[in-house]
């Protein structure tokens, strides 16, 4: 591709609006272009990573043995009512009413797909002999984000690619599982991204169901908790609840836990005497303990903070709140779950401080032998482990080690569902004796656009960008010092078709400008290799080569160009 035939708006400022080094990069090379807040294009260059990055996933997706298919970014609203994620996404849905003759319709644009490829399989698969099954496709998701920031880090539109497993055991689902895990490994290690997969809260199925795939970068927004000694790595979240670790640690500088003994424990009242105790905190932690050991952690306060942490407890992603259903279901007993503010009041009010116990710390209700809250039972009142202002040295829950918290942006998230979605959308196979199972289910998502800009975030200098070679939106710039030259312009062609021929993606900066601007936009741009031709070089027969990453540049003779670019 020649310069002056693309459309590469580079420009030296660094925005104002921009935060972020990915964003103000992007911005800078001409990658992206914001329409409004939330949504950009992407533009000839940050289209052509874009294409790279989904042509990686896609290559390692079909080498899982997973299948692509194509579905409807506009879903009927009935298949979220169904699921009652309508409630559950609550703002984040996009969706819609319309006329259609006399009839009026309501459609949501997907924000994922379970609801439409359960109800796909439902209608599809029906035996056993069907299982397992793994399908994808690489989609734009819509989700109404609260703070759209950070360029296409977090977009209102942004590029999915999203597996769902199929299966009728939970051997087959492991193997799923373990396929596109390893899978995303190979994804994030091809496009030069570096990751760190951690635990992440798990669903109804429990262990270790669920991991993020997160970028490690100074601006990220999630936290990991990393112990420098075994490997082990958390998201703040499962970190949090107290379901591998102990009573969460006490931010720093924070008052002493209120202790309050409760004769006649579990009412309402005591609970809000125990509120009461000390309502300026932001954050609460209800530390319930049993015999001596501390077993629940239910968190109160802010509402989009903390509920959100107590349903996760629960086995939910955030956007994908649990209900109450699934709720009972992981406990085995029944939960009041009522309003927003002040949730830990309302379950501890609904006497089922054991469930909640059990589905915190991950066992099962009906193996803790605790039922309702015992009189005399002591809880804390503690701040709770807020890694927004923790500092890293807290004890490993798995070894001794030390526990260091960095930043990381999540770029990939796979999932064990278990049968939320096919039982209530229908989706059963029949097994050898024709019995009737509601499909296992997992689903696997990764932020395609998201991980463009993650690299940019975690790959530049202060010159620009550093591609990795395999998303490098071209492998070589070709930088002729004259183009009025006509000796220059003849050697330039000539590489220019002999590396185009030998397959490597070449762009030639043909603009009739200085050199020095010419290099400036080449770091800028950051392709991972520069050949430049003319002067003296060119005299003596040379092409001068130079890495990205390096700092200098080497004399090769033209003719082996392409062998030095290889
Ligand atoms: P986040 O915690 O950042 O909001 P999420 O947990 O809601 O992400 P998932 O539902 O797990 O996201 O979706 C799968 C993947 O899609 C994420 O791991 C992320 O890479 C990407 N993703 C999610 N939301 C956005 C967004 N608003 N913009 C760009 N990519 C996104
Ligand atoms: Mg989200
Ligand atoms: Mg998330
Ligand atoms: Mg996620």
């Amino acid at each position: 591709m020649r310069w002056t035939q693309t459309f590469i708006p580079t420009m030296k400022e660094v925005p104002a609006d921009a935060e972020v080094p990915s964003h103000q990069l992007m911005l800078r090379t001409g990658m992206i272009r914001q329409l409004m807040a939330g949504a950009y294009t992407f533009m000839p260059l940050g289209y052509r990573v874009v294409r790279k990055v989904s042509e990686i996933v896609r290559e390692e997706m079909d080498r899982a043995g997973a299948i692509e298919l194509f579905m409807p970014a506009i879903q009927p609203m009935e298949l979220f009512e169904r699921t009652g994620r309508r409630e559950a996404f609550g703002n984040v849905l996009f969706n819609f009413e319309t006329k259609r003759g006399d009839r009026n319709l309501h459609f949501a644009l997907g924000p994922t797909h379970e609801e439409v490829i359960t109800d796909l399989v439902s209608r599809e698969i029906k035996t056993y002999k069907q299982l397992p099954i793994t399908m994808y496709q690489i989609q734009t998701k819509f989700r109404n984000e609260e703070r759209p920031r950070f360029g296409v880090l977090r977009t209102s539109e942004f590029l999915m690619k999203d597996a769902y497993s199929f299966a009728a055991s939970l051997e087959q689902l492991n193997v799923q599982y373990d396929a596109m895990y390893n899978a995303y490994c190979r994804i994030f290690e091809r496009c030069g991204l570096e990751y760190i997969p951690v635990e992440a809260e798990s669903g109804p199925i429990g262990g270790d169901a669920s991991h993020e795939f997160m970028a490690p970068a100074d601006n990220g927004e999630d936290f990991v908790v990393r112990c420098k000694g075994c490997g082990y790595a958390a998201n703040q979240e499962r970190a949090d609840t107290g379901r591998t670790s102990s009573v969460p640690a006490k931010v720093d500088g924070a008052a002493d836990p209120v202790k309050v003994d409760t004769p006649d424990a579990g009412t309402i009242e005591d609970v809000s005497k125990m509120q009461k105790a000390d309502p300026a905190t932001f954050i609460k932690t209800l530390v319930y303990i049993a015999d001596e050991k501390p077993v629940a952690v239910l968190v109160r306060g802010d509402h989009d903070v903390n509920e959100g942490k107590v349903r996760r407890a629960f086995g939910a992603t955030d956007l994908e709140l649990a209900d109450e259903a699934t709720i009972e279901k992981v406990t085995g007993a029944p939960v009041g779950f009522a309003g927003p503010v002040g949730i830990g009041c309302d379950l501890i009010a609904d006497h089922d401080v054991a469930g909640i116990a059990a589905a915190i710390t991950g066992a099962n209700a009906k193996d803790t032998h605790l039922t309702g809250v015992v009189p005399g039972t002591h809880f804390e009142l503690s701040e709770t482990f807020d890694l927004r202002n923790a500092t890293a040295g807290d004890p490993c829950p798995k070894c001794d080690a030390t526990l260091e918290i960095v930043h990381g942006i999540e770029v990939g998230h796979v999932f064990k569902l278990g049968t939320k979605y096919s039982e209530s959308l229908d989706a059963n196979y029949l097994d050898s004796s024709e019995k009737k199972h509601p499909i296992i289910m997992g689903c696997y998502g990764i932020g395609v656009s998201r991980v463009v800009a993650s690299i940019v975030e975690t790959c530049h200098d202060d010159g620009g960008i550093i591609w990795p070679m395999h998303v490098a939106p071209y492998t070589v710039e070709l930088i002729p010092l004259n183009v009025k030259d006509d000796d220059v312009m003849t050697a330039v062609n000539k590489i220019y078709d002999d590396l185009t021929a030998a397959g490597i993606d070449v762009l030639m900066d043909d603009r009739d400008q200085r050199p020095g601007f010419k290099f400036k936009d080449a770091d800028l741009i950051g392709l991972p290799v520069r050949v430049v031709i003319g002067g003296k070089g060119l005299k003596e027969g040379n092409a001068e080569i130079k890495l990205r990453t390096d700092d200098k540049a080497t004399m090769v003779p033209i003719g082996d160009t392409i062998s030095h670019v290889q």
